[in-house]
């Protein structure tokens, strides 16, 4: 599969020598790999690096979303799940009615709780304060991964304090891990044709990298298949191995393809139709390439949908993330997912796809083997 020959007919021989030495791709190689037509090459590559670091173990988690409001000042083009305050389908959740998701697990605990919202217009920083000190409290097994980057900017905003502050007023209050949204596509001629109110690439990555010396770990997104080019989409991925080798605290990145039901941003005509399976997992396989310094490529089954999902396992990712139980973003702009997966139903999909379940925690450490 990885035949010398091969590779050098597609012009990519270089490449391949490369990722067999273990060497860093460029932005042009990246280039290169988008416009090679023979995906399979891609992706044997991909799975080359991925068996390379994990085997055959492909990571999961019982864990539990909670999305606290869709009421947000951004109104991102793209996003389905933004309401504003007094519209229809708008809503906020109390400290209360967080606790109580948290506290519901159903007879399964979970290991990780992950909290993202709106940027809600006056719920102020002490309010997260409080939420997390009181899940923290009820149940102080779990990891409590909230806020991305752009909520902590918007805390910090209305705080009149800088986003390190923020920071480190959530992690005293039981904070450990950012999730990587946010992020969308760092190229700031789409950034602001697509979320013009959000912060810029780099505030996000600031705000990343503060986090990161302050011990809190968080993952990293990319949002495709929308108005970028595949440029663009290089630009990014070499952006966050750039920021990896300055901070080193991304623990997994999670490319998300954009779903275009319920959005305000519609797609150019050719970017719509039979191409987009083949452009997620081109687009998985590349990230797994490019980004030599981040451990864990993640195909989030919630929005790459179930089956791409475990062809995604062998483009280069190793991770599906989890039981999710309720999860509202995703499925407001389309997702044709469930809401929800049982371990068993984690632990089959990953066996049929040929690797061996390992059931982790938020920073990937392996929390009980799954049964052979
Ligand atoms: S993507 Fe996030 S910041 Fe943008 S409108 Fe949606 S909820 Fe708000």
């Amino acid at each position: 599969m990885l035949d010398t020959d091969h590779y050098a007919r597609l012009g990519l021989g270089e490449i391949r020598d490369k990722v067999m030495a273990g060497h860093r791709l460029s932005y042009d190689d990246g280039l290169r790999l988008f416009a090679c037509p023979d995906i399979t090459a891609i992706g044997a590559l991909a799975h080359h690096v991925r068996t390379r670091l994990h085997g055959d173990r492909t990571y999961y988690v019982v864990n539990r979303q909670v999305n606290y409001t869709n009421i947000c000042v951004n109104g991102c083009l793209f996003c389905a799940f933004q309401r504003e305050r007094g519209q229809q389908g708008a809503f906020a959740l109390t400290p209360d009615e967080m606790v109580a998701r948290v506290m519901d697990d159903g007879g399964v605990p979970f290991s990780e709780v992950h909290i993202v919202g709106g940027c809600h217009p006056d719920l102020p920083l002490e309010w997260f304060e409080d939420v997390i000190r009181r899940i923290h409290a009820a149940r102080p097994s779990i990891v409590v991964k909230a806020f991305t980057a752009v909520e902590i900017a918007h805390f910090a905003k209305l705080a009149g304090i800088d986003t390190e502050e923020v920071l480190r007023r959530l992690k005293a209050a039981g904070l450990s891990q950012l999730p990587g949204g946010g992020a969308e596509i760092f190229a700031p001629d789409v950034r602001q044709r697509i979320c013009p109110r959000k912060i810029d690439a780099e505030a996000w990555l600031r705000v990343a990298g503060e986090a990161h010396r302050l011990g809190i770990g968080t993952n990293c997104t990319m949002l495709f298949g929308h108005l970028e080019s595949e440029a663009d989409r290089v630009d990014h991925l070499c952006r966050l191995r750039a920021q990896q080798d300055e901070t080193g605290g991304f623990t997994c990145f999670i490319p998300l393809p954009f779903l275009t039901e319920n959005s305000l941003l519609k797609l150019p005509p050719e970017r719509v139709g039979q191409h987009v399976g083949l452009d997620r997992l081109r687009t998985v396989a590349v990230s797994r390439l490019m980004l030599d310094n981040i451990a864990h490529i993640k195909a989030y089954w919630v929005m790459m949908g179930v089956k791409l999902a475990q062809v995604a396992l062998h483009y280069g990712a190793n991770d599906l993330d989890g039981t999710i139980v309720e999860e509202k973003i995703g499925h407001m702009a389309g997702s044709d997912a469930v809401q929800a997966m049982t371990i068993a139903q984690l632990e089959d999909m990953i066996r049929r796809s040929g690797f061996t379940p390992v059931r982790r925690d938020t920073h990937f450490n392996p929390v009980e083997e799954a049964r052979a």
